[in-house]
């Protein structure tokens, strides 16, 4: 099952945005950072910071409030491990 959640916590720097994350796997927060210049529609894999597990991070340019929306999931074809 797939389980998205919003960002709502971004910082804007100079050509990139810190944007706080929740992970799918362990629910710890933490921040990534997502370059402007990289696009206005991203997909990639980030590593839980906290628990190490990837996770696919969609991250849409919102230029009516000029930050990225973040979404996140858990990583394809991975199989689920108890914590
Ligand atoms: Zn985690």
């Amino acid at each position: 099952m797939k389980q998205n959640h919003a960002c709502n916590d971004n910082i804007v720097k100079d050509g990139s945005m810190e944007c706080k994350v929740h992970c799918p796997f362990c629910r710890e927060k933490f921040s990534i950072e997502v370059l402007k210049e990289d696009g206005d529609d991203q997909d990639f894999i980030w590593d839980c910071e906290i628990c190490c597990h990837p996770i696919d991070i969609h991250a849409r340019w919102d230029a009516d409030h000029e930050k990225f929306a973040i979404s996140v999931s858990r990583g394809e074809g991975y199989d689920e491990m108890p914590i």
